[in-house]
């Protein structure tokens, strides 16, 4: 289902007490009715801050999981490990993982894909590089992006995934796209989803923009009619800056 959604990508940031004083600091302001906060910590802090968000209306996410349940993966992260301490979503195919742990669409369709036998909510992310845009590729790059990893799957499968368009050109440069920009993909999506599907699903899927978002640029991003709310990643660890962010939604 559409939701309006901010939601807090922290990367490897935060220490232990660090990470438990951002969640006190979120779970003691109201949220504006109708929006879904959720954010991000690191692995190790995944435990703690799920019996934190307990009863809350924060949400917890993973921010990466193999796409096997067990096996000879050192450092790797399943399905079945997030699942055991609570988690029940998680972020997908962010460009640091593509660039820095060359995750491709193979690799991501099948992270999906346990994802979904798993009944994960999954926010999927991608976008293309400055010299796609640049060359006029970026609709095509976008495309391919989505149809592999995704554009195989029952309309059923679909209620669990959230769309973030993620510019690699935007995120964490100070440089973010212009909400005409942003609107244009994201319609751009829509009409992809309406083509291979149904305009019901497509008008159905909640699709968010992430790149550079603070207070002073969010609410001109998120008015655009196609734009359902941000995934943030450097303000989001900014405790007022994030709040102003979510009220501006
Ligand atoms: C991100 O990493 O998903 C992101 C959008 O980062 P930033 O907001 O810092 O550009």
């Amino acid at each position: 289902m559409r939701h309006k959604i901010i939601a807090g990508n922290w990367k490897m940031n935060n220490d232990r007490e660090e990470t438990k004083s951002l969640i006190d600091s979120l779970k003691s302001i109201s949220y504006p009715k109708g929006i879904r906060v959720m954010v991000s910590p690191s692995y190790v802090h995944l435990s703690d801050a799920v019996k934190m968000v307990k009863g809350y209306k924060l949400e917890v996410l993973a921010q990466n999981m193999h796409f096997l349940n067990n096996g000879a993966y050192t450092g790797e992260v399943s399905v079945k490990m997030l699942k055991s301490i609570g988690i029940n979503k998680v972020i997908l195919g962010h460009s640091e993982r593509r660039t820095f742990y060359n995750e491709t669409d193979d690799s991501l369709k099948e992270k999906i894909k346990i994802g979904i036998e798993n009944d994960f909510e999954i926010i999927f992310c991608f976008g293309e590089q400055l010299s796609d845009r640049k060359n006029g590729k970026h609709f095509d790059v976008i495309e391919n992006q989505l149809r592999n990893p995704l554009f195989h799957l029952g309309s059923s499968s679909w209620k669990k995934i959230i769309l973030a368009y993620e510019p690699v050109w935007a995120i964490g440069t100070g440089e973010t796209a212009t909400p005409n920009q942003v609107q244009e993909i994201h319609s751009f999506i829509r009409g992809l989803i309406k083509e291979n599907y149904s305009s019901d699903l497509a008008n159905s899927i909640s699709i968010l923009y992430g790149g550079s978002v603070k207070s002073k640029n969010s609410k001109e991003i998120f008015s655009k009619n196609d734009v359902d709310g941000g995934l943030i990643g450097g303000a989001s660890l900014d405790f007022k800056e994030f709040v102003q962010i979510i009220e501006s939604l």
